[in-house]
């Protein structure tokens, strides 16, 4: 029979390399998708749902179109991988064999690094909603019954992690949200950073704009504990802040499948890949494994989105296509991003960039004037972001 691909993850970065792995083939290879979740539920955009601007069934994609396109789809998750069988074990105790394997398993927030945050977690108490979905819908009940005048605490964690805008964007919506329902109340935002990894003045100009008097950003602050009853986060140097709502971003690291699979060589955290094929540094080249999206080590040159998730998996799709095929591709793959961030239910403004392959140094490096941002936000740029998620879910699903 045809050659068989397994893909691991039905995220954006797994859902866009099966639809491409058959398109790419003709419908000749084989693709298997496992993912535990019945749909994808979509992070871009889920910040609106903390506001009331959309809810989370706005936000949820079905998988009929892959299927419809002869993908198979394993609802389940993988426990381990054994590349000598090239075959994967899922928690039913099935196993998949592949020719080549593909993974996309997204980030796992490392709760542990942070005294406490596990127990209020576990409680309910510190929600993080970093992975769209039911902690959306809880994160948001949060805000709802804090009574006005209350305080929300939003903490980041130093770069790199998921989604660079996401957290400033998180600190504008719910400030609108505020606005409008709860205008005694106010957002303290503690970064780890120096100053908002992404869209620096931008975010700084509508905090002082917009939500002046509700917006307070204080950089270069690490969290280090939350307290039992989760209303009281400490820092480094031994600041506390108290608040009625907590929303404590620990560090992030690759999905577990690929870190424990010892795929996750730099500081055990990122995945390193051959970015020309996006195949596993951690194994020769012939075990034909990939990694692609948050998983891999690709910042500060690449952000952790879903669009370069996106980008990622068609140049994946390609290579592996190609090799199943004795094609001889000798690519030179252009990526783009694009991330919008909502400042209101309406308006939103970007960053954009063009990434080239650099042959020199192996990697995607942004080309000479290939990047911007807005000047400022916009309803047309509301728009814009609009069409861009229907893009992206008509490329990565339809
Ligand atoms: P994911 O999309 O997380 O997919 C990983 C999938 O793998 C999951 O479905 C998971 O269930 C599955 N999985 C994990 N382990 C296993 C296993 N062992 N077996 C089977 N399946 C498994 N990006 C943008 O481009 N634009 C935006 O506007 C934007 N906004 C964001 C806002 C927020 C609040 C957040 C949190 C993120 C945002 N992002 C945005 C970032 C974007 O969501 C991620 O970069 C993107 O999801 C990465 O894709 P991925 O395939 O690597 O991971």
């Amino acid at each position: 029979g045809s050659a068989h691909v397994l893909v691991v993850g039905g995220g954006w970065g797994g859902a866009t390399a099966a639809r491409y792995l058959r398109l790419f083939s003709g419908n000749r290879l084989q693709v298997t998708l496992v993912e535990p979740e019945p749909a994808l539920v979509s992070c871009p955009h889920s910040n609106l749902v903390l506001a009331g601007h959309r809810t989370l069934a706005d936000l949820t994609f079905g998988y009929e179109g892959l299927e419809r396109l002869g993908v198979r789809r394993v609802r389940d998750r993988v426990t381990s991988l054994d590349f000598d069988k090239r075959e994967a074990r899922l928690a039913s105790g099935d196993s998949l064999r592949w020719d080549k394997l593909i993974l996309s398993p997204g980030v796992e927030l490392m709760r542990e690094r942070i005294d406490g945050l596990p127990a209020a977690h576990a409680a309910g108490r510190v929600l993080q909603a970093w992975k769209a979905g039911p902690e959306t819908q809880a994160l948001r009940a949060q805000l709802q019954a804090m009574p006005d005048g209350g305080v929300f605490v939003l903490t980041i964690p130093e770069a790199p992690f998921r989604c660079p805008p996401g957290p400033y964007e998180r600190a504008c919506l719910v400030a609108d949200y505020f606005k409008r329902e709860k205008p005694k109340s106010k957002v303290l935002v503690f970064d780890a950073n120096p100053e908002p990894v992404s869209k620096a003045a931008l975010f700084k100009r509508v905090w002082a704009e917009r939500y002046a008097g509700i917006v307070e950003y204080r950089p270069s602050h690490r969290a280090v504990a939350v307290s039992a009853d989760g209303r009281e986060v400490e820092f480094e140097l031994g600041e506390r802040e108290r608040g009625d709502v907590l929303n404590v971003l620990p560090d992030m690291r690759a999905g577990d499948i690929a870190a424990h699979s010892g795929l996750a060589k730099a500081n055990g955290r990122w995945c390193e890949v051959d970015f020309l094929d996006f195949s596993a540094k951690a194994l020769p080249k012939e075990a034909g494994v990939h990694l692609l999206g948050d998983a891999v080590l690709s910042a500060p040159l690449m952000p952790k989105s879903a669009h370069m998730a996106n980008a990622h998996a068609k140049v994946a799709a390609a290579a592996v296509v190609a090799s199943l095929s004795g094609w001889d591709l000798n690519p030179a793959p252009v990526l783009t991003n694009t991330c919008y961030s909502w400042v209101d239910g309406m308006q939103a403004m970007h960053v954009a960039s063009v990434h080239g392959w650099d042959a020199a140094q192996r990697t995607f490096t942004v080309v000479p004037g290939g990047s911007g941002v807005s000047v400022g936000a916009s309803e047309e740029e509301g728009h814009y972001a609009v069409g861009w998620l229907k893009a992206m879910r008509q490329d990565a699903l339809a």
